[in-house]
């Protein structure tokens, strides 16, 4: 007589960011319907490419195009959209909240958690009113259409300290995220002081403050000064080794006692791993990450897995020099992750061992705006036009699914035969001013 059939394994995919979305793409390829079944959560009911936010802002790509629809993409997967509120990995279970206050439990076998990160904040006064982070398209888009109707603003204003504070812009942080929203909002802003028959180029104030002596960390201190350079040249003021000490109700204070006054500020001064991971029983480090083994299994849990922002991976390129050296934030990092974890789930599935994560960080590419560039990947530097180019060409071939790199060649492809797009659509901030309005008339 034949046994009981076992039934598929329960794999539950705790994100549908970078790490969710490539683990869960590769586990559809590999897995057939009767070993497993896929379910990610994610809160939005898309994996949004961070890297091409900076354009999304600028006007050079659709919104829609830089992020992923989970559920057209993860055709063999189930995507829940909600919020994990908690993880009980002794009991196998996952707490969602669901939209309307529902709440469900989610039991597993497996638990990737591949949670991401949120922006690291600092208990500077009036940051939480006044600041604005830059991971989500919605925060790229609030930012975009912000920007422009400050300008809509102050061309209707004789020059005077609110004209002056509606034109200030300052971005915090001067890592890859804080250069390519500045330097991509500050080239729209620029591009569009042509359809403001009051306000010049020269009326625009930009300003990055980095706490450090240099900007982009990922590349080499030669292209980290090239940068500053470059965004210097545009009349950019580039505050290094200094911090910001006070922003309360938009009255900036720096620490080398700078101040003025800004309606934008944008917080792009680093990242820390996802503080939901406290309400779970997963191991963490000293900085809230998950702990890991360098094949992407939870130090000490059997048949749980984390990658990406929300983990402490072991870089195995680095270990000779640092035994506790550990992978960084990135993209780079996230996409390989998300591979080698997806074929170590199914290696250990089928009796076979996983394997260890290794690569080590190639360099990077930023945009700086339409048609500048910095690069250094590989030892190789590139600047202006070639190092654009080559930051274009490499995302758009990460960029996943063919429907959205054609999306987005498209969008490029436009933006080269007509004009730039700058308009704001403020009214998208407050959609429902007009009919208020109009029903208490
Ligand atoms: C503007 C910008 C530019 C960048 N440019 C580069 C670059 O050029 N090169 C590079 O290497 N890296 C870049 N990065 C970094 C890179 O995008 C991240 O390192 C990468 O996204 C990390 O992948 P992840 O899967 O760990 O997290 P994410 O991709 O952030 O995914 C985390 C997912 O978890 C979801 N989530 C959050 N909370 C919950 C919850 N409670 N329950 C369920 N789901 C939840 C989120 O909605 C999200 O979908 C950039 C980042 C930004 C913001």
């Amino acid at each position: 007589m034949a046994g009981k059939k076992a039934s598929p394994t329960k794999i539950v995919i705790l994100g549908g960011g970078y790490v969710g979305m490539y683990t869960a793409l590769r586990l559809q390829a590999k897995l057939k319907a009767a070993e497993a079944s896929v379910t990610v959560i994610d809160p939005q009911p898309h994996m949004t490419y961070q890297p091409f936010l900076p354009e999304a802002a600028a006007g050079s790509i659709e919104p829609r195009h830089v992020v992923v629809p989970l559920r057209r993409t993860l055709k063999r997967c189930h995507v829940v959209t909600g919020r994990v509120a908690k993880v009980e990995h002794d009991k196998h279970t996952v707490t969602v909240d669901m939209a309307e206050g529902h709440v469900e439990k989610l039991e597993y076998d497996v638990l990737v958690a591949a949670l991401g990160s949120v922006a690291r904040t600092l208990p500077i006064p009036g940051l939480a009113d006044q600041g604005n982070s830059f991971k989500t398209v919605g925060e790229a888009i609030f930012l975009r259409n912000h920007v422009l109707s400050r300008m809509d603003d102050a061309s209707s204003m004789a020059d005077g300290e609110r004209r002056r504070r509606l034109l200030t812009f300052m971005v915090v942080g001067g890592g890859y995220a804080g250069i390519e929203a500045l330097a991509e909002l500050e080239d729209m802003a620029r591009y569009a002081t042509r359809y403001y028959k009051t306000i010049k180029p020269s009326d625009l104030q930009w300003i990055l403050v980095e706490a450090t002596n240099r900007v982009m960390p990922e590349v080499s201190p030669r292209m980290g000064v090239y940068t500053v350079e470059r965004l210097e040249e545009r009349g950019i003021k580039v505050f290094l080794d200094t911090r910001v000490d006070d922003m309360t109700g938009g009255d900036v204070r720096l620490s080398d006692g700078t101040t003025f006054a800004t309606d934008t500020i944008v917080w792009t001064a680093g990242v820390k791993a996802n503080p939901v991971l406290a309400e779970t029983d997963l191991p963490r480090d000293e900085r809230g990450r998950v702990r890991c083994t360098a094949d992407l299994r939870v130090e000490g849990l059997t048949g749980v897995w984390a990658a990406g922002d929300c983990a402490a991976v072991p870089d195995l390129s680095k270990t000779e020099q640092d035994p506790n050296a550990t992978c960084s934030p990135s993209a780079q990092h996230a996409v390989r992750q998300a591979k080698q974890l997806a074929d170590n789930l199914v290696a250990s599935l089928r009796g076979r061992q996983p394997a260890p994560y290794r690569h080590k960080y190639a360099g990077s590419v930023a945009s700086l705006g339409l048609y500048k560039g910095v690069a250094d990947v590989y030892g190789i530097k590139l600047k202006g036009f070639p190092a654009w180019f080559m930051h274009r060409t490499y995302h758009v071939s990460r960029m996943p699914t063919f429907n959205r790199k054609a999306r987005i060649v498209i969008d490029w492809t436009l933006a080269l035969l007509f004009r730039r797009e700058v308009i704001s659509m403020g009214q998208l901030q407050e959609p429902k001013a007009e009919f208020a309005r109009a029903a208490s008339k």
